[in-house]
């Protein structure tokens, strides 16, 4: 059984959904999200703030040797003993070759990747549908919601990611599909590759991740 994860797939595939399900499971793990710790520094009023969130507004990647340096800086505080889930990394060749050099820093197994297959008209439709609580990030359908503009959890107010707008979103699917190929090719060859089908409901597709880990 693999230990450690790589959760990968289309914008919008669901895979932070599925990492906080599999948490809510009661399941022991690290899980570093790479989205979610850019978009901590990205809310900040600094200049390294303003930057990152300009870069995310865009779509593109952020600049890979400061991810490379914000994963290495989170697991220095992640406990040792427990497996590793990460999410949004690696997303190009050099950041394959940024996995490799944590793998061998901090003598880590290297990663299973676990990709969610959805397809681009899906992924489309989910996040243009993503509504987001700017206060605890809580993610809704925005159909489901119907209109409501309040999180239910906190109260606070929903909104669209930047990142989840079209001309973002094409951005992001560009990257993604260019990369896509490099990407499988090197977790195939060292037979650490697994897909899913992610099109079903979130719990269906949750099962088929829980029988996999
Ligand atoms: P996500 O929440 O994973 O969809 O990521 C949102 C945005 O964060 C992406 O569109 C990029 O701008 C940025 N980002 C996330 N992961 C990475 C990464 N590994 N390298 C560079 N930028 C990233």
């Amino acid at each position: 059984m693999p230990k450690n994860f790589i959760i990968y797939g289309y914008p919008g595939a669901g895979k932070t959904t599925q990492v906080d399900l599999l948490k809510k499971s009661g399941l022991q793990f690290t899980h570093i999200a790479v989205g979610v710790l850019l978009r901590e520094i990205a809310g900040l009023d600094t200049p390294l703030g303003r930057k990152v969130k300009a870069s995310m507004a865009s779509g593109e990647l952020v600049d890979e040797d400061f991810v490379l340096r914000l994963v290495k800086d989170a697991l220095r505080t992640a406990d040792a003993s427990l497996p590793i889930i990460f999410d949004g990394y690696p997303r190009s060749m050099n950041q394959i070759r940024g996995m490799e050099e944590i793998c061998r820093e901090y003598s880590l197994e290297i990663p299973t990747l676990l990709c969610l297959k959805i397809t681009k008209e899906e992924a489309v439709r989910r996040l243009t549908d993503r509504r987001v609580c700017s206060v605890c990030k809580e993610n809704f359908s925005a159909a489901a919601l119907s209109g409501a503009g309040k999180c239910v959890k906190c109260g606070g107010e929903l909104i669209q990611r930047e990142d989840d707008k079209p001309e973002a979103i094409e951005t992001r699917f560009d990257l993604f599909d260019l990369q896509f190929g490099v990407i499988r090719h090197h977790y195939q060859s060292l037979d650490k590759y697994i897909e899913i089908d992610g099109m079903g409901k979130v719990e269906e597709v949750q099962e088929q991740i829980i029988r996999l880990i």
